[in-house]
């Protein structure tokens, strides 16, 4: 069993979690990572207080309090708009401070976000690749299936 925390974008603080719970079920997105046959149980869900992100720094403790083996930053973080900007520094000071792994995103891209961005002429120059290539390289059909 993996027991996973996600911490979303303080700007969608309202958001159900709708897709991030879909994915986690149907281990999709960045949940495909893990084999079918794992039980994935979400142990936390928060967000990062709204920019420029402080709830990063506690909110990985109570996951880990309640034995999250890995934290899920939102797919929302890296498709939203703007993009996170600090996003990579997030992963880095959770995974430095609290010694544990940090995926980047959760649900697909849908493919709607995924069109609007790939229009922009900054989008290449954030190296999203590097970050959440996964998430990138998803089949379309799928990205689709989260519009
Ligand atoms: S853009 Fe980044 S720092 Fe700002 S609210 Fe969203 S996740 Fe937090």
């Amino acid at each position: 069993m993996t027991k996973i925390g996600i911490i979303i974008c303080g700007r969608y603080i309202t958001c159900g979690g709708g897709k991030c719970l879909r994915a986690l079920k149907e281990h999709a997105g960045s949940f495909a990572k893990y084999p079918k046959e794992e039980t994935l149980e979400l142990v936390g869900f928060s967000n990062c207080g709204g920019c420029p992100g402080g709830n990063i720094e506690y909110v990985p403790a109570e996951m880990i309090k309640n034995g999250a083996n890995v934290i899920h930053f939102a797919t929302g973080m890296v498709v939203g708009y703007p993009p996170c900007q600090y996003i990579n520094q997030f992963k880095e000071f959770v995974e430095s401070h609290y010694k544990i792994p940090v995926v980047i995103g959760t649900h697909p891209i849908p493919l709607k976000y995924y069109n609007a961005h790939d229009k922009l002429s900054f989008w290449g120059s954030m190296k999203m690749d590097k970050t959440c290539g996964n998430l990138l390289a998803e089949d379309e059909e799928i990205m689709a299936l989260y519009d």
